[in-house]
């Protein structure tokens, strides 16, 4: 599982890692957060209102679960399921909160923290995708700043300064991993 703050740049990473890595399949997440524009349900997440999250969780429908900016997220147990059945590694892409309690149901998930070179590089990336408006930023660079505290419990850390750099060492890290269980 891969996770660090918003902004850092997993989701970019993830796309490199995948192309290094073609038997790797990305899990896609549910969130009650609106869809931005190009984002299609089933693809970049499972679109869920409130009330339907709520009932998949009362389903125990989700591995983890978690709050983020004032929307809900969760790992499908269905998504991970259809794909660990076939021997299929799986990647989750996820905040601090979910991570732990990813690591606490699968320990053996290989667990990989993404750090930016700095809190400035950090902002500059939120705000040069575009995708949220300056509080929206604020907020996000609020929780950053507790979710980088969590470092040291997650196995790895990549910092994400050149990007080149970043995606081979993250590929390096789950090749090493794989042959083991990976997550
Ligand atoms: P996350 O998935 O962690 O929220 P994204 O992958 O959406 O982050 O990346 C946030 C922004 O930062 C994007 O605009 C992306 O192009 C940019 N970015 C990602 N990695 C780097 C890097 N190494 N150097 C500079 N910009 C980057
Ligand atoms: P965004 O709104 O930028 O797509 O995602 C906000 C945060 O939610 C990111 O840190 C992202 O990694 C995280 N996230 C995405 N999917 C999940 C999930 O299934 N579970 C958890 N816990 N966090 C997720």
């Amino acid at each position: 599982m891969i996770t660090g703050p918003s902004g850092v740049g997993k989701g970019t990473l993830i796309r490199g890692l995948l192309e290094r890595t073609p038997e790797l399949e990305l899990s896609v997440s549910a969130t009650t957060r609106r869809p931005r524009p190009g984002e299609e349900d089933g693809i970049a997440y499972h679109f869920l209102t409130d009330a339907e999250f709520d009932r998949r969780v009362d389903a125990g429908d989700f591995v983890e679960h978690a709050i983020y900016s004032g929307n809900r997220y969760g790992t499908l147990r269905s998504e991970l399921e259809r794909r660990l059945a076939v021997g299929a590694p799986v990647v989750l892409e996820i905040e601090v909160e979910g991570a732990r309690q990813v690591r606490a149901a699968m320990p053996a998930a290989i667990q990989v923290f993404i750090a930016p070179p700095s809190r400035d590089a950090l902002r500059a990336r939120l705000v040069g995708r575009g995708t949220d408006d300056p509080d929206q930023v604020d907020e996000r660079m609020r929780t950053a700043e507790r979710e980088l505290g969590a470092q040291p419990e997650f196995g790895h850390v990549v910092v994400n300064d050149r990007l080149e750099a970043a995606t081979d060492e993250l590929a390096r890290i789950v090749s090493g991993a794989l042959g083991g269980e990976a997550g």
